[in-house]
């Protein structure tokens, strides 16, 4: 599936080197405690500038899905249709991620499955993430 390799900055660049050792890292708040992700130079929630980064477990369900069958996106026309999913961290569900579900078909995506991180190597040494349903 030909996805796009992200180029980290300096803010995500824990984020990325995170997930090319198979792990999931989001970003935690020193002053309120929330986790917080899309990573953001500021706390969403208080404002704060003192974030660190705190290692969480894979694991979610499937909060909505949609099939995509057209897509502007050059080097995803091959894929379609394919699932995009929104899926809520089990270790905090106001924390979504957005996941293309491989291996399971388009419309076989069931709203509050089990799912799982999964790491895709890109390039060797060169991941990113998704999400797959839990049989
Ligand atoms: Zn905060």
């Amino acid at each position: 599936m030909p996805k796009t390799i992200p180029v980290a900055n300096e803010l995500t660049k824990p984020f990325w080197d995170a997930i090319n050792e198979k792990r999931l890292v989001l970003q935690h708040c020193d002053d309120c405690g929330k986790l917080q992700y899309p990573i953001r130079p500021k706390c969403w929630q208080c404002g704060s500038e003192h974030l660190g980064w705190r290692e969480v477990e894979g694991k979610g369900h499937i909060l909505e899905t949609m099939v995509v069958h057209d897509t502007r996106v050059v080097r995803r026309k091959g894929d379609v249709p394919f699932n995009v999913s929104v899926v809520s961290l089990d270790e905090d569900p106001t924390i979504n991620f957005l996941a293309n579900l491989p291996g399971t078909p388009a419309h076989e995506a069931p709203q509050g499955a089990a799912v799982e991180i999964l790491y895709e190597e890109m390039e060797p040494g060169t991941f990113i993430h998704d999400w797959r349903i839990v049989s």
